[in-house]
């Protein structure tokens, strides 16, 4: 008989989410791969509708790097072919009666492809490519936010069919929603309810920094490191060590500084973890007056190592096999190998 380690409850102070932390389940394997153990994809594919040479099999184009038309392009945004919201409100919308609520869902559903390049990650990009990424991220939240029906938007990546990602090319996708998700404005209140001088989450930064147990590395500008209350195996965040402007205010060094801390974390990620499938999301606050100046922007890397099974469906708490501690201890080795990216 083994002696198994104490489980444990964490709350992650920027939602109130209860998480738990259950070494005792580390001797189960994390049981998923990722694309170190694929055949790396080719340069190019004829079938791959975001290859340059394709472009007629995507939506209306919205935006490409440098302008012009053909296939010359480093850079390109386009409607979402199978979109989550609609770009338009119907004329008439028949509202249900009795208990069912419903209403019409405009809202934007873009795809942002990051290179021409169908088999580069993003830590394989140049600095100046995933700059014109970032802007360009920068550039569509722009635009979303000065949509009056928007009230917040959203910048993600799923990489690799466990992260969901149906197709290779390097993308990421923006949404814009028509209100604030629940789990969004939970993070505002809280952050407005506990603020004094600092925004709680430069307040944890900070202390994440100080305590250091979980730190992967920092810069002046940017902390990376396992959050306290992570609620998946070795998750990454990249957060701002200063208060920073509303994303698409911000200036060209923030997201110069940004693209480096995140390239570097990802690298950390693929590095330590065999290259695994993920999630990158871009947390912004909504776009309500003064929500940044509680609510800093931050990025969060979700390494997909387990799937949502029964409990976590069934109550919504996340069980993590991990220690946060571990897992950065566990990154931070990894840093050595990376120290060129
Ligand atoms: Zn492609």
């Amino acid at each position: 008989m083994h002696d198994v380690p104490y489980s444990e409850l964490r709350t992650d102070p920027l939602t109130g989410d209860r998480v738990i932390v259950a070494p005792g389940r580390a001797d189960r394997p994390l049981p998923l791969g990722g694309s170190a153990e694929r055949p790396r994809p080719p340069r190019s594919d004829p079938t791959c509708p975001f290859c340059p040479g394709n472009e007629a099999e995507t939506t209306t184009e919205l935006y490409r790097l440098p302008p012009g038309e053909g296939t010359g392009w480093r850079l390109r945004v386009f409607a979402n072919k199978y979109p989550a919201l609609s770009a338009s409100v119907p004329r008439e919308f028949a509202a249900p009666s009795g208990p069912w609520e419903s209403e019409p869902a405009p809202g934007r559903h873009e795809v942002i492809v990051e290179t021409r390049r169908h088999d580069l990650s993003m830590t394989e990009l140049s600095d100046s490519e995933l700059f014109e990424v970032l802007r360009t991220y920068r550039g569509r939240f722009a635009e979303a936010a000065a949509d009056p029906q928007i009230k917040h938007v959203v910048i993600f990546r799923n990489q690799g069919p466990l992260a969901n990602a149906s197709i290779f090319h390097p993308h990421s996708q923006l949404v814009g929603l028509p209100f604030v998700p629940s789990l969004v404005a939970r993070k505002l209140e809280r952050s407005r309810a506990h603020s004094t001088e600092r925004a709680t989450l430069l307040t944890l930064v900070g202390q994440e920094v100080e305590d250091s147990s979980r730190l992967i590395e920092t810069t002046d500008r940017y902390a990376t490191y396992v959050p306290y209350a992570a609620a998946h195996d070795h998750e990454v965040w990249v957060a701002p060590r200063f208060l920073p402007a509303r994303f698409d205010h911000s200036d060209d060094g923030t997201l110069q500084g940004f693209g480096v801390a995140l390239r570097r974390a990802l690298a950390v990620v693929a590095e330590g973890l065999n290259d695994p499938d993920y999630n990158f999301i871009l947390h912004t606050p909504p776009l309500l007056e003064h929500a940044e100046d509680v609510l800093p922007w931050y990025g969060q890397i979700i390494p997909r190592q387990t799937v949502a099974a029964g409990f976590e469906l069934a109550v919504g708490v996340r069980i993590v096999q991990t220690r946060p501690e571990e897992a950065a201890a566990r990154l931070r080795t990894a840093l050595s190998k990376v120290a060129g990216v």
